[in-house]
Order: C-alpha cells, then sequence, then structure tokens
C-alpha cells in the first residue's frame, strides 16, 4: 500500500497531531528519499514499535556544500512512497525546500564542539543543516520517537545532543546499519560507484573489521588501530582518498587514546568521486530485539 503524502508542514502537522489526539503513537523516520532497504529498516522499526509510522523525504540543501552533489542526488518520489508503505510507513512528508525555509530564514541550531571534526571538519556548516532541519521535522511532526540510523553516527550523536540540549520531548532510536551481502553499508551515494569503484568501496567495511580482529587480540593503542585500517584502505583502494580514520569516544567523539569495549572506529572515504563513510563499535553489541520478534 502506498503512503499519504502532503507537501506542506501545515497539513504535514495536522495529521499528526490529529493521530495524537487519537492516542496513537507516532514514529518518525526523516530521510533524503531515495529509499534502501537501509532506510526501510528503520521503517520496519518504527512500525513495531508505534503505532504509526511517519517519514519525511527531503533533500535537504542547508546540509549540502556548494561543491557537493546537491542537484545530482537521487530523487524517486514515486517508488518511494510504494516502499515507504509497503515497509508500513502512513504518511510521507515531501515538502519542496520553499516550503521548508522562507527566503529570508535566519536561525539556525548549531552543536558545537560535536561537529568540528570527522565529517564536520571536511563539511563546513554539514551538520549545522542536519540540526536546523531534524528539529524542524521534530516541530513539524510531532512523534514521540523518531529513529535514526547507526550508519551516520557521528549524526545520531548530535541529535541525541541537540535533543538532550534543548529539551525536545521525543525518545531518539539509532538502528543498526543495513550492509550489502559483502558488507558494504547501503547508502544512496552506492549508486553514483562503477562497478570497480563498487568492488573497491568494500575497503571501509575490511578496515573497520581489521579494527576490531585487532581489538580483540588486545591492542588498545588508537595508532595502532588506525595505522592499520589505513593500510587495508590502501591496499585495497589504492589512490582512493582517505578523508579521516579515527578510534572515538561514542558520547563525545573525541579520540580515545586508549580504546575502549565502546569505542567506536570510523572512516571517510573517497572512492573515485564518491565520498563514503562507515563505522564499526570496536565490540560488537548483542542484536536489537524488536518487540513482537
Ligand atoms: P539519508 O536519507 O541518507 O539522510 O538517511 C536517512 C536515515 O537513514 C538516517 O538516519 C541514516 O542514518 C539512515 N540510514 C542510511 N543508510 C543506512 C543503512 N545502511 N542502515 C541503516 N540506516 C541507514
Amino acid at each position: 500500500m502506498s503512503a499519504d503524502t502532503v507537501r506542506t508542514r501545515a497539513e504535514a502537522r495536522d495529521w499528526v497531531l490529529s493521530r495524537r489526539a487519537e492516542g496513537l503513537r507516532i514514529g518518525l523516520v526523516p530521510t533524503m528519499g531515495a529509499l534502501h532497504a537501509g532506510h526501510l529498516s528503520l521503517i520496519r522499526a518504527a512500525a513495531a514499535e508505534c503505532d504509526v509510522v511517519v517519514v519525511s523525504i527531503f533533500v535537504n540543501p542547508t546540509q549540502f556544500g556548494p561543491s557537493e552533489d546537491l542537484e545530482r542526488y537521487p530523487r524517486r518520489l514515486e517508488a518511494d512512497l510504494q516502499a515507504a508503505g509497503a515497509a508500513g510507513a502512513r504518511l510521507v512528508f515531501a515538502p519542496e525546500p520553499e516550503e521548508m525555509y522562507a527566503a529570508d530564514a535566519a536561525t539556525w541550531v548549531t552543536v558545537e564542539g560535536l561537529t568540528d571534526r570527522l565529517c564536520g571538519a571536511a563539511r563546513p556548516g554539514h551538520f549545522r543543516g542536519v540540526a536546523t532541519v531534524v528539529a524542524k521535522l521534530f516541530h513539524i511532526l510531532p512523534a514521540h520517537t523518531a529513529y535514526f540510523g547507526r550508519k551516520d553516527f557521528q549524526q545520531s550523536v548530535v541529535i541525541r545532543r541537540m535533543v538532550r540540549d534543548l529539551d525536545f520531548d521525543i525518545q531518539v532510536r539509532v538502528m543498526p546499519t543495513v550492509r550489502e551481502p559483502d558488507g558494504l553499508a547501503l547508502s544512496s551515494r552506492n549508486a553514483y560507484l562503477g562497478p570497480e569503484e563498487r568492488r573497491r568501496a568494500r575497503c571501509l567495511v575490511h578496515a573497520l573489521e581489521e579494527a576490531r580482529r585487532l581489538f580483540g587480540e588486545g591492542r588498545r593503542d588508537r595508532m595502532t588501530l588506525v595505522r592499520a585500517m589505513g593500510e587495508v584502505v590502501r591496499r585495497e583502494a589504492p589512490g582512493a582518498n582517505v578523508e579521516y580514520i579515527e578510534v572515538v569516544d561514542p558520547e563525545t567523539l573525541e579520540p580515545a587514546a586508549c580504546a575502549e569495549e565502546d569505542s567506536v572506529a570510523l572512516l571517510a572515504v573517497r572512492i573515485g568521486a564518491t565520498r563514503l563513510i562507515d563505522n564499526l563499535p570496536l565490540v560488537a553489541p548483542p542484536d536489537p530485539v524488536l518487540p513482537g520478534a
């Protein structure tokens, strides 16, 4: 079943407030569309835990830098509506940029510290755009619980911090990364990869697995792990441009001088023109158990 679609903030808010007034629990899944199995896993998780699932599809211009892929970012609304509905979404909010941002919009949400490193260092203003649009979506679609993917680990930390600091009345759930059978994390940007690039893209998950393996052998020194990950990338994707490779504390995102069980290895690598990111905790968490599973 295809989900209902609304294009305006007023319709979206009315719809959600009406469902809330009926006593239903609302789950929200914010996306930029081009839905893949990673997005659909968030919708299914929301459907398992909430009465009603709302998905937003909005390619948010304020989180793209001037030389980034805003224009070329994949857009396929019709297919997304089908896929979202089949996964359990009841409503899709798909606004145009003009509906979301007044021409003279001047207010931004900036989460300091957490956003100046890792992806934030290479993409200035990116997390300001993300935090602002997510704050707006939380107001427009006042859900009980919002679902995000662990794939964008820094984003999930930034959003949890924003929710805490600004007292948003919403629970944030961060769900596991969905991967291709060979381990590559699903991403809308994987569509940009040519066949040889696609093969090389496996270096990201292989590097993370190497960090896990070394940690399992008792290696704790951050630089040992970072260097080993770099070697995997150089070996499997010669010429790839490494933006960062790090092992961090999962709350502060500070480099973990001495890696611990909850430390997170993460990296950003350009394969050809395509920027890919991935992360893994150094110790595999237990599989999440969904209600009814
Ligand atoms: P995006 O459309 O890229 O903005 O992603 C929307 C949401 O889907 C974000 O919370 C992402 O972290 C999440 N997501 C993207 N890729 C995956 C994946 N492979 N597995 C799980 N969640 C994902």
